[in-house]
Order: C-alpha cells, then sequence, then structure tokens
C-alpha cells in the first residue's frame, strides 16, 4: 500500500473513535502546519485531539500498523520546525490534556497532563505558596517542554525542564503505555528511560504526563535592571557573578539593539538603548541583601550604572514581562520582516569570546540582529530581522551557521534550549560524533521501527 493509501485508511479507523475530534478541515491542519518563526507549511492529513492516554495509545497502534506518520502537538510555540508534518499523516494535539492531576504540597512534586501549560499550572499553584520555574518565553506545553528539553529565565537558579522532571507516561509507538520515573529526588534503578524522553522532540514517544517538581515561592524578590556602555562590561559582570557562585534567581543580557527594540515595544520608559541586564534577586531578607551587595559591586568594578530598582510585584512582573516579549518586540521593530532565532551556548569562561564574535559577525552580514541571553547558563538568542524576498533567508542561515560554528569552537553546544527539529539537523553531525550518532540511530529504531514518530527529524539521515 502506498503512503497516502495508508493515510486514507488510517483516519477511516480513526474516524468512528474520535469521531468529532478528529479534523480534517483546511485551516485547522494549517494551524498544526508549522510552529513560530519557521514559515515552511506542511500540513498533516488530519489532526486528532486526544484527552487521554488511552486516546493516543488507540491512535498510535492504528497509525504504527499502518507506517503512518505521527506528529505530538503541543502548543505549537517551537522554533526550529519541529512540528512540520513533512511526510503528513496525522497530528495528535494534546492541548485537550490540560488538567493537573495531583498536587503533592508536601513533597512539592505534581503531577500534569502533557497539555498543561506552564503558565496554567503556577495559576493552579498560586494559593499552595509553590511554583513551578521552567519559563519559555513562548506559552508551552509542559509536555512539548519535556519533548524539546526547554529552559528559560529560571534556569541559572532552578535548572532547566530536564531536573525538573521526576516521571513520565509515555506511549511508545506502537501504542504500549510506559510508565516510568517514581516521585523522588533521585533513584539508581537501571537506565534513565526518563530523560532519554526529555529532549526527543516526539521521536520516541508521545508524553501524556508528566510528574514535575514545585519549588516554595521566595519570601524576597527584588529585580534591578543596569546598563553599560560597553557589551565587553556587561557579558563580564554576568561572568563574574556566576564565577563568584552568586545564587542568582534570574539575570538576563539585552544589547544595545535588543534594548532599542524593547524600549518601543514595551514601553520602556527611563532606559536607554545599551547593553542592560536584567536581576532578579531571590530568597530570605538576609539572603538577597548579601546576594545584592556582591552583584552590586561586580557591577561597580565593571563600570555598569546604579541598580534601578522594581521591588512592588507589578512593577516586577512588568520588567519580566518586557523580557518575555523580546521576541515580539524583535518582530515589531521591522515590520514586515521575517524573524529568524537563533540559540546556542558555550562555557561560561567562553562568553565574552562568543558574544563579542556574534556581535562582529552580526555586524558584518549587515542584518539586523539583536541580542538576548539567558546569560548565567551561557545561553544566548538572536532573532534575525530580514526581509522575505532577494537571498536574505540564505544570509541569515549563514549568519546562523556561522554563530553555531563560533560556539562549537568554543566548546559549546547548537541549541541551548529550543532543539533540532528540521532546522537544525545539519549540526548533528557538527557536534556529536559518529558513534554517538549511530547510537542515537539505533534507540530510534528500537523504539520506533516504522520510523512513523515525527520522521524527518532531529537525526539526520546516514550520508
Ligand atoms: C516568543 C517565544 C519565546 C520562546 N522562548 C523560549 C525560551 O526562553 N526557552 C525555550 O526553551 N524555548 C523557548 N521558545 C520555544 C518554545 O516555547 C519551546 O520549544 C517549547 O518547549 C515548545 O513547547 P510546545 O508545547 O509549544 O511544543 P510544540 O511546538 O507543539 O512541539 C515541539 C516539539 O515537541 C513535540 N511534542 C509536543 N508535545 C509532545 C508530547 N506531549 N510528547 C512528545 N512530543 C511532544 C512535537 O512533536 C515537536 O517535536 C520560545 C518560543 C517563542 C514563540
Amino acid at each position: 500500500m502506498n503512503r497516502s493509501d495508508a493515510i486514507e485508511k488510517a483516519i477511516a479507523k480513526l474516524t468512528p473513535y474520535f469521531a468529532d475530534r478528529l479534523s480534517r478541515n483546511r485551516t485547522v491542519c494549517e494551524l498544526h502546519a508549522h510552529g513560530e518563526g519557521f514559515s515552511e507549511q506542511h500540513p498533516p492529513h488530519a489532526v486528532v485531539f486526544a484527552e487521554t492516554t488511552q486516546d493516543v495509545s488507540f491512535a498510535l497502534k492504528i497509525c504504527n500498523d499502518l507506517g503512518v506518520p505521527v506528529i505530538a502537538f503541543g502548543a505549537g510555540t517551537s522554533l526550529e520546525g519541529q512540528i512540520n508534518a513533512v511526510s503528513g499523516g496525522i497530528s495528535i494535539d494534546l492541548s485537550r490534556m490540560n488538567k493537573v492531576l495531583e498536587v503533592n504540597a508536601g513533597d512539592m512534586d505534581c503531577r500534569v497532563q502533557a497539555g498543561v501549560t506552564r503558565q496554567e499550572l503556577n495559576v493552579y499553584l498560586r494559593d499552595e505558596g509553590l511554583f513551578f520555574p521552567v519559563d519559555p518565553g513562548g506559552e508551552a506545553t509542559i509536555g512539548g517542554m519535556c519533548a524539546t528539553r526547554a529552559s528559560g529565565t529560571g534556569a541559572v537558579r532552578y535548572g532547566t525542564i530536564r531536573e525538573n522532571v521526576l516521571g513520565l507516561t509515555v506511549v511508545l509507538a506502537d501504542g504500549r503505555i510506559m510508565r516510568t520515573g517514581r516521585r523522588v529526588r533521585k533513584s539508581a534503578t537501571g537506565y534513565d528511560l526518563v530523560h532519554l524522553m526529555i529532549g526527543s522532540e516526539g521521536t520516541l514517544g508521545i508524553i501524556t504526563e508528566v510528574q514535575v517538581r514545585l519549588h516554595g515561592v521566595p519570601e524576597t524578590m527584588a529585580a534591578a535592571v543596569c546598563q553599560f556602555e560597553s557589551l565587553a562590561d556587561c557579558v563580564q559582570t554576568a561572568v563574574q557573578v556566576m564565577q563568584m557562585s552568586v545564587p542568582i534567581g534570574r539575570m538576563e543580557l539585552l544589547d544595545d539593539v535588543q534594548m532599542d527594540a524593547c524600549i518601543q515595544y514595551s514601553k520602556l520608559d527611563g532606559y536607554r538603548p545599551v547593553p542592560t541586564m536584567f536581576f532578579e534577586f531571590q530568597g530570605g531578607p538576609e539572603a538577597v541583601k548579601e546576594q545584592v551587595e556582591t552583584v552590586e559591586a561586580i557591577v561597580a568594578d565593571n563600570k555598569g550604572s546604579a541598580f534601578q530598582w522594581s521591588t512592588r510585584a507589578d512593577e516586577r512582573s512588568a520588567l519580566w514581562k518586557a523580557r518575555h516579549a523580546v521576541y515580539w518586540a524583535c518582530l515589531a521593530y521591522r515590520p514586515g520582516h521575517i524573524g529568524i532565532s537563533t540559540d546556542a551556548i558555550v562555557p561560561i569562561s567562553a562568553l565574552t569570546e562568543m558574544i563579542l564574535g556574534a556581535k562582529e559577525d552580526i555586524l558584518a552580514s549587515g542584518i539586523v540582529a539583536p541580542i538576548v541571553g539567558h546569560i548565567g547558563d551561557g545561553n544566548f538568542h538572536t532573532v534575525m530581522l530580514v526581509p522575505s524576498g532577494g537571498d536574505w533567508a540564505e544570509r541569515a542561515h549563514a549568519l546562523d551557521q556561522k554563530l553555531v560554528a563560533r560556539a562549537l569552537a568554543l566548546g559549546g553546544s547548537a541549541s541551548g534550549e529550543h532543539g533540532i527539529g528540521m532546522a537544525k539537523m545539519k549540526c548533528m553531525s557538527s557536534e556529536h560524533d559518529a558513534v554517538s550518532l549511530d547510537v542515537m540511530r539505533a534507540i530510534k529504531k528500537t523504539l520506533d521501527p516504522n520510523n512513523i514518530l515525527n520522521p524527518g527529524k532531529l537525526l539526520p539521515a546516514v550520508a
């Protein structure tokens, strides 16, 4: 049977089960055809809206028997072409799996369905004095965050999604349901299947439930902004804060261009378009005081401005809202342009060389590309803003490759958090040796012998 016949047959078998939760509507399929910032369209043939683990298992059994591609869909905020249905097939949308299943306040963990978003979880937890700290800028689902190994501004203190997941329920390609991981902080029993799934981008299984760690809401929080005349001084400040082991809550760098975009988009009155650092200090009052004193001294040594404080909750949240909106601020900065985002990470000691080199590369390219970074992790992004015609997209991709090559040469990685998808598959063989890639392919073959799970992503074909 050819692929189109197999897909039609699968849809015919799925329709009585899913009824009005299966859609072939063109608009619905187009909404599942690509993520953010990746304009190529690859719609699936149909979308099914799962509400339970059993729904996912049923759909996978049928698709596996017929060799039909299946693409898990969370919120569609991924940036590297992860959800494009490059070979057509069925998109399994998990956004209706949005229940918080249990909260164990005493153990500081909870279990959620995969379609719960990070903000939904934090609203749910509001009265518990607990919160979930992983905060990518997009309103992502927790299943999608596991699948892309996401992080955000809180990673410098609380770690990425990898450090905050204890267990998973995963439906395997053949429909079998695997519950792996326990409600404990550590365990030494066999292969770590939880973390095998983290970052697998829907290519090894579909996550339907996640056991996550929670954290106590800090007693005191204070946000501060300081500005620098030079990018080198700004980066050096971040490096020294990390090298002094200050338990900083958040620390984000915005270069002059990014700051200009944010001032305009988020109406950040009173700030100048120069390299800028956003800090958040968290802890008991004494701990916060100590952190502030240490960081203020580092800033002064690096010729930074005095701190501009936001201690009130509304001011703090306006500041971090502006930080989370940098992607939209970039798009608004050059109306009519497309934004192609980059993501690379280096060891802390290489940050100054990396960021200053990136700035040089950007200036030489003639592309407007603001730099923003989860700088305490060594991770930074640009959004390359290019007109949609001419050879601009190729020029942007060449710049992206240059930044990745720089990061790899400095011992870094091609992606700190956005993942691989279609866009970064080439980087896999620059970063991983042939043996590592062989092992990855062997794992894929074992778990998904018919290659139905998100085919054409993450692992480049053998040359
Ligand atoms: C404005 C903006 C800012 C962003 N900032 C950050 C940031 O700071 N840090 C960061 O890490 N990312 C960031 N991102 C990227 C994005 O939010 C993350 O990649 C996020 O984790 C994707 O989650 P999602 O639910 O949207 O997944 P989707 O985009 O729907 O899917 C992403 C991938 O995961 C797979 N998948 C989805 N759900 C499941 C599941 N339940 N089981 C198995 N596979 C699944 C999909 O098949 C796909 O391969 C940003 C995006 C935007 C638009």
